[in-house]
């Protein structure tokens, strides 16, 4: 950063991650510039306000940030409590955006279009490591300007770029035409969506936690609006794996969802369609028709499409970036959440190093640091930005000392032989508690068993 070290940090996204890196950033004495798409901070989250949250609050707040806060005279909800996604950001995520040293930096409905280094595309080498990066913004939807920064944070998520319906990975042939039959991947169906549910065949697709989610909110809106039809296609041949987590979940609420799930199904409320992988659908006067790859049709007047995210890397494409290929997080990231093998939130602790691209001050963190993987948890996120601050400060030996901030409950382990079998992680600095979500002692892992046999989130 030697030619570069009087210019800012770009964070790219101002959800948990991005603020917490602008709080780490602060304290390191460095300079963070963060670009929201959003018209407020946690965009993203805003859109899913109404789920509660499956990790409690313990788990979901940084270090830095509440320090930042505690500043201000904030007070620190109930660590044990379960928020919404709107508690989230009401009691933590827009009170931290507002203190002066965070508001000062941010810039909302500034949506980042690409980033690459100053004067040198992608085959250019120069003096690649010292050149200043340049961040193309939109903002308000209008203006595009270029911003001149040392280094970039890329902490935008992967909300905003959800997996096709379509069977391959590719959109199902009509399916970009009937965007209009398909909804956002989380509707608040017994609230601020409600009319677009209510009393209406609903079709949701995909076998995740979003999914339950939302099959179980369409069962309450159901009871209120009884002509409401739920239908739901997994591409599976049993949705056993979106009811396994039950007791064997490290978060009992996120167990739980399953379980619920299945006794809605078992009593016919939601109507099952196993091994309905989507080939096509056909836009009606009202509705949508979607077809299976083995004929099999289903009428819908609205689809939710829960079949996960992967991130955007158009905006990168200027970049030098070292991915996995199949799960597109970091190389070195990749193995340790393949959702082909891990069905944890669980991982080693890992910081800027694992995090790393050729592209030298450049960094993917938070979700879209998962690429395709569904189990981020913030609480990995946090650790990853502590550590990329500490690397950008040059200080890398608090960069490299990786370790596991979850308080005593956080920190759980996984017995040996399953799917979430990792090497075994750094020692965490609290393990004393004997109330431990896990019995299992070793190997000690960052994260919360799930108790499914994969971590695919949107399809099974
Ligand atoms: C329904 C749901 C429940 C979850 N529950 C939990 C839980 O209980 N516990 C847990 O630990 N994790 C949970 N997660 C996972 C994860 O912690 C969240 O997704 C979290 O919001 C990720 O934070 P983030 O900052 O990485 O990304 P986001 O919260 O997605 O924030 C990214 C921000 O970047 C902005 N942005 C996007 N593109 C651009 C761009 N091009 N330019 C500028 N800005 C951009 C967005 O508007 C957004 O504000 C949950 C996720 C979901 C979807």
């Amino acid at each position: 950063m030697e030619s570069a070290k009087n210019l800012p940090i770009a964070i790219i996204g101002a959800g948990p991650v991005g603020l917490s890196a602008a709080a780490h950033l602060l304290e390191r004495g460095l300079e963070p510039v963060i670009l929201e798409a959003g018209p407020a901070a946690a965009a993203a989250i805003e859109q899913w306000r109404h789920i509660r949250l499956f990790s409690p609050w313990r788990f979901n707040l940084d270090a830095a940030a509440v320090r930042l806060l505690e500043s201000t005279g904030w007070e620190s909800p109930r660590p044990t409590a379960l928020p919404y996604g709107g508690e989230l950001i009401d009691n933590y995520l827009a009170p931290l955006a507002a203190t002066p040293e965070i508001d000062s930096r941010l810039h909302t409905r500034a949506r980042v279009i690409a980033v690459t280094r100053q004067g040198l595309d992608k085959t250019h080498v120069g003096d690649r490591d010292t050149t200043p990066f340049v961040v193309r913004v939109e903002h308000d939807g209008a203006e595009v300007r270029d911003h001149t920064v040392a280094a970039v944070i890329d902490a935008s998520g992967t909300w905003s770029t959800r997996n096709p319906l379509g069977i391959s990975g590719l959109p199902a042939f009509g399916e970009t035409t009937a965007t209009d039959r398909i909804s956002s991947p989380l509707p608040d169906v017994t609230g601020r969506d409600r009319a677009s549910f209510a009393g209406r065949r609903v079709l949701v697709v995909g076998a995740g936690h979003s999914a339950a989610n939302t099959l179980i909110n369409l069962s309450e809106l159901a009871k209120d609006e009884p002509r409401t039809t739920i239908l739901w296609a997994v591409r599976g041949a049993s949705p056993e794996k979106v009811y396994g987590g039950g007791d064997a979940d490290g978060l009992p609420a996120r167990g739980q969802l399953g379980s619920r799930l299945r006794r809605l199904v078992e009593a016919g409320t939601i109507e099952l369609h196993t091994g309905f992988g989507i080939a096509s659908m056909k836009t009606l006067d009202s509705g949508v028709s979607v077809e299976a790859a083995d004929g099999r049709t289903i009428e819908a007047d609205v689809i939710v499409p829960c079949t996960g995210f992967r991130p955007d890397l158009e905006i990168l494409r200027e970049l030098r970036l070292n991915l996995d290929p199949a799960v597109e997080a970091p190389v070195e990231l990749g193995p340790l959440i393949d959702p082909e093998f891990h069905s944890c939130g669980t991982v080693p602790p890992h910081g800027a190093k694992l995090l790393a691209h050729p592209e030298k001050d450049f960094y993917i963190v938070g979700m879209k640091s998962y690429g395709r993987a569904p189990t981020f948890l913030l609480a990995t996120g946090y650790e990853q930005v502590r550590s990329v601050a500490a690397a950008l400060a040059g200080d890398h030996t608090a960069a490299d000392t990786v370790y596991l901030q979850l308080p005593e409950t956080g920190v759980c382990s996984t017995d040996p032989g399953t799917s979430c079998d990792v090497p075994t992680a750094t020692e965490p600095k609290d393990t004393g508690s004997s109330s431990s979500c896990c019995a299992a002692p070793e190997p000690v892992l960052i994260g919360i068993p799930t108790g499914l046999a994969h971590g695919r989130s949107g399809q099974n």
